[in-house]
């Protein structure tokens, strides 16, 4: 897959032989297996193609495309400075259904998605006009390639990417690892370059006596598996989160039942109060 307006793939067609064939290729074309493995590992072989007569083989590749629209779903709070953004997102798409089994996605990422729009309904309570405008975000096809958040970036549906102060990023925000024994660890990687949004978010957890061990990270510029790399490939700050890697990562038991709500509720009301920061305050 790709997005509209960018190179198609480069990449060769593949193709491979069966044992039996590429069996008869070495016998017809003459060559001593065993002397060819002693030379290669010598350093002394000398290939030469070989043409064997009477062999010949035809391939015919046939590509057919398919245009598939996708929608990103956005929200949209104005800010007393309508021109300046910061963003929350979270990819809304998984993995859809395998041999009659469904893809759940509890906590990939159903809980994220769960993290955006709680957030955007505080802020909607809170009554307050935020300095900047913020937009919260639930991405498509980022299990097939990031597509929805590196779309958003090259087609902002406001302003221009330039525009764009801040970006916070929930993926998979509602397990616990398996040495998490208290269940209350979660992570968060940000830009290095604003080491105040370090200081932030650890005076926030202490002031609100949150119940969350933290395990914080700093990157130069954070890119991965998930929808903060547009951002981050735009020079735009970033928190990502992530609670835990797990063994029903990207397995249809990836089921709600195992969902730690304490853990998700923490990791929400912290999201806020950064956001709530980038937003109204300066993270520089
Ligand atoms: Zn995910």
């Amino acid at each position: 897959m790709r997005l509209d307006g960018k190179e198609i793939s480069t990449s060769p067609v593949t193709i491979s032989i069966t044992e039996r064939v590429s069996n008869l290729i070495i016998k017809e074309g003459g060559l001593d297996i065993a002397r060819y493995e002693k030379e290669a590992a010598a350093g002394t072989l000398k290939f030469k193609p070989v043409v064997i007569p009477g062999m010949n083989a035809a391939l015919a590749v046939n590509i057919n495309s398919r245009r598939i629209n996708a929608r990103n779903v956005i929200a949209y709070i104005e800010g007393e400075n309508p021109d300046e953004y910061v963003v929350v997102g979270a990819h809304m798409d998984h993995m859809g259904m395998d041999n009659g089994k469904i893809w759940n996605g509890a906590d990939d990422n159903a809980s994220g998605t769960v993290g955006v729009m709680t957030i955007a309904k505080a802020f909607a309570a809170s009554g307050v006009k935020p300095k900047r405008s913020i937009l919260f975000c639930a991405w498509t096809g980022e299990e097939k390639g990031l597509y929805g958040s590196e779309y958003f970036t090259m087609y902002p549906s406001m302003g221009k990417i330039s525009d764009y102060k801040f970006y916070m990023n929930f993926d998979m925000i509602a397990r616990d690892a398996a040495n998490d024994t208290a269940k209350n660890m979660a992570g968060i990687t940000y830009t290095k370059a604003y080491p105040r949004l370090e200081e932030i978010t650890k005076s926030i957890a202490a002031q609100y006596k949150l119940n969350l061990k933290l395990n914080i990270r700093s990157q130069e510029a954070p890119t991965g598996g998930s929808d903060y790399t547009a951002f981050t490939e735009n020079k735009i700050p970033v928190i990502a989160w992530m609670a835990a890697m797990h063994p029903d990562y990207h397995q249809p038991s990836d089921e709600v039942s195992l969902v730690n709500w304490n853990k998700m509720l923490e990791i929400i009301k912290l999201g806020y109060l950064q956001l709530w920061e980038a937003a109204n305050g300066e993270i520089k």
